[in-house]
């Protein structure tokens, strides 16, 4: 669904990203792993355009990226990120509306929608849909997150290091609602952490990168028993 072509990205003299080629299946939990600063971030948002290559190019369904409309392109992939990204100033059913509004879903259908949702969170409708974001924790502030960027019905969902500013409990527990949604919906998501325990856990198929590179790109069974080399092998040695 999503395919990388020898794609190179520089900022000024800085090369982030060298010739990365890369194929997403439909229906996979693709996770990218790799240090800070490898260039996780930088691939994730040239999937939705919001940076370009400087060489090289991506597709998503055989279209290159660069030849969609853009703010289309977007609506047709949910974005999830660490800073928890709600609308301060809007309810719970408020944020979840966005997206479903821009494409003009008729009220009724927003509103079950959005109670079907948050259903789907453990949240229930009448007590939450209400409420502020700054009346939520932080673990149910990111459920809302991942309910917005899924109101839509989105073909892709991209996700960068959604769980990482939140406490182990809840970060588990957001891990299990990822796989229990994705084994509902069968959608394509695109997962960036930093840690390999999260990626072995969640991925169907896990890239490694270092430095603008991919060391690795295999199922998590893999990459546990033949790891590429040594930077692959230590990087899997932390999780354990
Ligand atoms: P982290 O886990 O810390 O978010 P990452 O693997 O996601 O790291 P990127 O955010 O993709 O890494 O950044 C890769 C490199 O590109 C970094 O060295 C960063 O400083 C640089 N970089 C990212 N965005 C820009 C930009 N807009 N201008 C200049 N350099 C940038």
């Amino acid at each position: 669904i999503i395919e990388f072509k020898q794609v190179t990205k520089r900022f000024e003299t800085q090369t982030v990203l060298q010739e990365l080629n890369l194929r997403i299946e439909e229906g996979e939990i693709f996770v990218i792993v790799g240090p800070s600063g490898s260039g996780k971030t930088t691939s994730l948002k040239m999937i939705n355009g919001l940076i370009e290559p400087t060489e090289g190019n991506i597709y998503f369904k055989d279209k290159r990226i660069k030849d969609y409309n853009l703010q289309k392109l977007r609506w047709q992939m949910g974005y999830v990120l660490q800073q928890i990204a709600l609308f301060p100033t809007m309810s719970v059913k408020e944020n979840i509306e966005v997206i479903p509004e821009m494409l003009g879903w008729k009220k009724e259908r927003r509103e079950a929608r959005v109670d079907e949702l948050l259903r789907e969170v453990d949240l229930d409708p009448e007590q939450y849909r209400d409420r502020m974001p700054g009346e939520l924790s932080g673990g149910q502030q990111q459920r809302i997150g991942i309910v917005r960027a899924l109101a839509a019905e989105p073909d892709i969902m991209l996700m960068d290091e959604p769980f990482s500013a939140l406490d182990p409990l809840s970060r588990t527990s957001l891990q299990d609602l990822v796989l229990t949604l994705h084994e509902k919906l069968g959608n394509t998501i695109i997962f960036v952490t930093h840690n390999m325990k999260e990626a072995l856990k969640l991925g169907d198929r896990i890239a490694v990168m270092q430095e603008g590179r991919i060391l690795q790109c295999d199922t998590p069974e893999v990459i546990q028993t033949q790891p590429k080399d040594s930077f692959v092998r230590a990087f899997f040695d932390e999780a354990k």
